[in-house]
């Protein structure tokens, strides 16, 4: 009898077994299913395109604080109306306000040869005018700030500064080799004026040798005078690199740039509620502000609207979600990060949880997947919980990573939420980078659209499963 009783809980147990199997296989079956059908529908019929195509061409360049920046918060909110959310409001926040002002004019002349040279330029955020007839000084080169510290005041003094270290291009992932050499636009015109120098020139940020200059926010730093400081293109870099080889060389700059009060603005917020856990929220977003040149396509139009499609697509296929989703379209990320840390202090206060945040803004290139971040006292674990959904992802392309998530999103690290980052391919996202080449044309629609749909398939495994 007791053989037969352990046969039978063993029959049992096996058949139980298998039936989990089979309804796991169910679930994975369904899960691959959907995703597909995301990706039928965006690549199919989506909107987000037509939202970029107006965003950037026809709204263009959207600094903080211009009207520009004001009429693209009318146009994403208008368009996040239209999908009929449980909810779409702005919220307020406060940014900085600074105008480039009539086109700068840079210079070299070559003692050697008494050779005049234009140099294809643009004023770094936050730099600040010369007197209107412009400024000239003798040019020091160097490779990194701490070259600033060896010249001293001695070196440096009445001097135009330019950095010229080149981003590292044995790097695989161009952010990387962007990080390790941006410290040089950020802080370099400000260090050097510690040391006397009356002007910077800074080497644009991209790997690609051509005549577009890359402008980018410049700190300065308190107690520090301000001066005029501006990225060089790569050509010009080499060239003057080159000319300074052959003996002294001497530049003019005139820039017109000018930093107002701060403005009030706001961050766009579009939102389904969750039916069943709608305290936990799945937040998706990009930054709506971009650089004054350009059309902020790529950066960061592209994460805008991917977010705004997420709801889209979602709302199209009528999938109801147990959490709540939020479309979040961050003002400010370019010089200030006022929208971001506006949202991240009224969650905090409202006491919100972000089971997710996913950040946008790396451009709309061929989705490649998902950097991930969080607080160490839940990471790990919930690392491991998301990498079991890499059989339905990688199909598409798609995998995890560990790493940085987004800029705006970082804030909410504290509510021990995971944060993700999402990762297209790097390759050519520096050769626009606060360009004015950073315009529709520059972006492949398909491969905008298979961001979106990536985007979505991870908010719909998060919103099915928790984490
Ligand atoms: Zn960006």
């Amino acid at each position: 009898m007791p053989n037969f009783l352990s046969r039978l809980s063993l029959i049992i147990f096996i058949i139980s077994l298998s039936f989990d199997v089979y309804a796991q296989k169910v679930e994975e079956t369904e899960d691959a299913f959907f995703i597909k059908a995301i990706y039928d529908q965006v690549l199919s019929s989506s909107s987000c395109y037509d939202w970029l195509d107006h965003l950037s061409s026809n709204i263009g360049g959207r600094l903080s604080g211009s009207e520009a920046a004001a009429r693209a918060v009318e146009y994403t909110r208008d368009m996040l109306d239209t999908l009929g959310l449980s909810r779409v409001h702005l919220q307020d926040c406060m940014v900085p306000h600074w105008e480039r002002g009539e086109k700068e004019v840079v210079y070299m002349t070559s003692k050697k040869t008494g050779k005049r040279t234009n140099l294809d330029v643009l004023a770094l955020g936050n730099s600040v005018a010369t007197i209107a007839t412009g400024i000239s000084g003798e040019v020091v080169e160097v490779k990194s700030l701490d070259d600033l510290e060896k010249l001293g005041e001695a070196g440096l003094k009445g001097k135009i500064v330019f950095f010229n270290r080149p981003m590292d291009p044995t790097q695989i992932r161009t952010f990387n080799a962007y990080g390790g050499a941006v410290d040089q636009r950020v802080w370099g015109p400000t260090k050097a004026s510690k040391y006397g120098a009356i002007g910077a020139l800074v080497r644009s940020m991209t790997t690609k040798i051509d005549d577009i200059p890359h402008t980018g926010v410049t700190v300065n730093e308190e107690g520090n005078v301000k001066i005029p400081a501006l990225a060089v293109s790569t050509m010009d870099a080499e060239l003057l690199s080159a000319t300074l080889k052959e003996g002294i060389v001497e530049v003019y700059i005139k820039t017109d740039c000018k930093t107002f009060e701060d403005a009030p603005s706001h961050n766009v917020i579009g939102e389904i509620i969750g039916s069943e856990f709608p305290e936990e929220i799945i937040l998706v977003g990009g930054h709506l502000d971009s650089w004054d040149v350009g059309g902020g396509a790529h950066d960061d139009g592209a994460g805008c609207v991917h977010a705004m499609e997420v709801l889209n697509i979602l709302t199209k296929l009528n999938y109801r979600p147990k959490r709540t989703l939020r479309c979040v379209l961050f003002m400010n990320e370019e010089n200030g990060l006022g929208g971001g840390k506006a949202y991240a202090e009224a969650s905090d206060k409202n006491n919100e949880y972000h089971l997710a945040a996913i950040e946008s803004d790396a451009g709309g290139f061929t989705p490649r997947g998902f950097s991930a971040d969080g607080h160490a006292d839940i990471f790990s674990e919930r690392y491991k919980n998301v990498s079991k959904w890499l059989p339905l992802l990688e199909p598409f392309g798609l995998s995890f990573s560990k790493g940085g998530s987004g800029a705006d999103i970082s804030p909410l690290k504290g509510q021990k939420g995971m944060l993700f980052g999402f990762r297209p391919d790097s390759q050519r996202y520096f050769d626009y980078h606060h360009t004015a080449a950073d315009t529709i044309d520059a972006v492949n629609q398909r491969e905008l659209e298979m961001g979106a749909a990536a985007i979505t398939s991870l908010v719909y495994l998060i919103d099915k499963y928790g984490l």
